[in-house]
């Protein structure tokens, strides 16, 4: 349904606040060292799927998985079953995690933690409860990793890391001790985490709609940062 008035157009979609926190990702044959803030029972994780217009991609609540009509599904299974670049829906978790690589303001003060959030899909998330389980830890919160991205791995090594390796348990209490900051340890809240999710499909997929009949549609199917690539073997 189209709503009227020039003064409100931008205004329909929820904002979305991803500038807020930084994610967390790593150049190709990059590696960090990071401290996960969630516990493992308490990792959030949403059915989305990522969109993209606006220049940024938009992570947009799977309608399905709320139990209702979702047109971003209804417009994925309108395309060809063999269409290799088809935008997606996934499960991902939201990690709450120090970045222990020392960031340079262009002040040149230098800040030697920061707090991200690391989005993982589900083959990410089997990593790190493999890693787990290989080091017999239960615990996510406190715990200190080796994370690196590969360059040549298959699939395409995800841009948080495809190789994640438990170090030892951190002393959280020093690191608050040293920075003065009791919040940097807790993990971003759960209304922060809810305002960079889209909650109305309906709107999102307008928005992305006249972004296809904008661009051409299969430059925009690209453009939702799939990338899987059909092996023809
Ligand atoms: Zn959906």
């Amino acid at each position: 349904m189209f709503k009227r008035g020039l003064a409100d157009v931008g205004k329909s979609l929820p904002k979305s606040a991803s500038n807020r926190t930084f994610d967390f990702w790593l150049n190709y044959e990059e590696m960090a060292d990071i401290i996960f803030l969630d516990s493992y029972e308490n990792v959030p994780f949403d059915v989305v799927h990522p969109l993209f217009f606006d220049k940024t991609q938009h992570l947009v609540a799977c309608g399905k998985a709320a139990g209702d009509d979702c047109p971003i599904c209804d417009y994925l299974d309108s395309l060809p079953k063999d269409a290799t670049d088809k935008p997606y829906r996934r499960e991902m978790a939201f990690f709450s995690v120090l970045d222990l690589r020392p960031y340079e303001k262009e002040d040149g003060t230098v800040i030697p933690v920061t707090k991200k959030l690391l989005k993982a899909s589900k083959q990410t998330v089997g990593s790190i409860q493999q890693e787990m389980n290989m080091s017999s830890i239960e615990e996510l919160y406190g715990t200190l990793w080796k994370v690196g991205r590969g360059k040549n791995a298959m699939p395409k090594p995800a841009a948080v890391g495809n190789s994640f390796r438990y170090l030892r348990s951190a002393d959280l209490d020093r690191l608050v001790e040293q920075t003065g900051d009791e919040s940097l340890v807790m993990p971003v809240a759960i209304e922060e985490l809810d305002k960079m999710i889209i909650r109305d499909p309906e709107t999102a997929m307008q928005t992305f709609q006249s972004f296809l009949e904008s661009k051409g549609e299969s430059q925009a199917r690209k453009a939702t940062g799939f990338s899987a690539t059909k092996l023809n073997i």
